[in-house]
């Protein structure tokens, strides 16, 4: 049977962790967090207690981390985790990182034998509890091959961007133009309301015009136009502010360092960190509403 070594259990990969065991997966699992390794173990995980613990015997090892640095200080550190992952072992880092972070854990990785793929996530929580999520992956096609059933029990589709950091890119590239999507329909449905219209009567002409868009269809950021979103739930729940800064700070970040323009994802970034200083943070993204509406 294959066995599984999940770090990261927070909002994200506690529920795939869940689904992995649900599928019937031996699971190893170690977290910062001893409340998040031990509700993991209450559902048939077998706890580590270090990270080098839960890598140690596994053939397959996912990480669901915060940011770039500690992806890397777990696989690269002399006296990380990394060190004691058995070759051959394939390692699937599901955090969203720069993909420079991502190529250098790769490299440094297969210097010891171990295999690599970044395999970054869309979906949101939801998606995480549900089994649906989208991978998004960076490596070679053996290494997804080998993946691919585990990436099954936690997802609905999987994407070959190509290389190892390629997965980040991709994601990077789509979050950010969703960002600019997420500002433009609102800058866009408060002119007219401003002008007298009824914002469900815009959403409509707009959804059925050439300014459809992915918001406009599942997601629009206007309270009351739309039921079960979060803008008509005082922007709860969803995908958070500072989530979204995090994505568009890694997607400035990269154009920096391809000198690549991105001048509507660099307003975007500006408009989604003042919002986050304002005091939004926390609320879903769409909530970026709230500066055209000044309500
Ligand atoms: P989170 O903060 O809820 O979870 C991170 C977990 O990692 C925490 O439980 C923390 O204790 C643990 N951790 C940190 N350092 C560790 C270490 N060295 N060893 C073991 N555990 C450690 O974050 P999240 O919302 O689960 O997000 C995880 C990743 O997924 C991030 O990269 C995020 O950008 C990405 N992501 C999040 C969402 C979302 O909607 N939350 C959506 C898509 C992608």
């Amino acid at each position: 049977m294959t066995q599984i070594g999940f770090i990261g259990l927070g909002n994200m990969g506690g529920p795939m962790a869940e689904n992995l065991l649900k599928h019937n997966f031996s699971v190893a699992v170690f977290d910062l967090v001893p409340a998040a390794v031990e509700k993991l173990c209450n559902a048939g995980a077998t706890s580590a207690s270090t990270a080098a613990e839960a890598v140690a015997h596994a053939d397959i090892i996912i990480s669901m981390l915060p940011a770039g640095a500690h992806v890397r200080s777990l696989y690269l550190d002399d006296t990380g985790a990394g060190q004691h992952i058995k070759p051959g072992a394939l390692v699937i880092d599901c955090s969203t990182i720069d993909a420079e972070s991502a190529r250098a854990v790769g490299e440094g990785l297969q210097a010891r034998g171990v295999r690599f793929i970044d395999a970054p996530v869309s979906g949101g929580v939801g998606g995480a509890q549900a089994g649906t999520l989208t991978f998004i992956v960076g490596g070679n096609v053996t290494d997804l091959d080998t993946a691919r059933p585990v990436l099954e029990a936690m997802g609905k589709n999987i994407f070959h961007a190509g290389d190892c950091g390629a997965g980040q890119v991709a994601k990077i590239c789509n979050n950010m133009l969703l960002s600019i999507l997420m500002a433009g329909t609102a800058e866009a449905l408060q002119l007219g309301i401003d002008n007298g219209l009824d914002p469900k009567v815009l959403s409509e002409i707009m959804l059925q015009s050439s300014g459809r868009n992915w918001t406009l269809e599942l997601y629009n950021p206007c309270p009351d136009v739309m039921p079960n979103v979060p803008s008509s739930n005082q922007y709860q729940g969803g995908f958070m502010v500072d989530l979204m800064n995090k994505d568009l700070m890694l997607a400035t970040q990269c154009a920096a360092q391809s000198n690549s323009a991105v001048p509507m994802g660099s307003q975007a970034q500006s408009l989604y960190k003042l919002h986050s200083k304002q005091g939004n943070g926390k609320l879903d993204f769409s909530s970026i509403f709230k500066m055209f509406s000044a309500k």
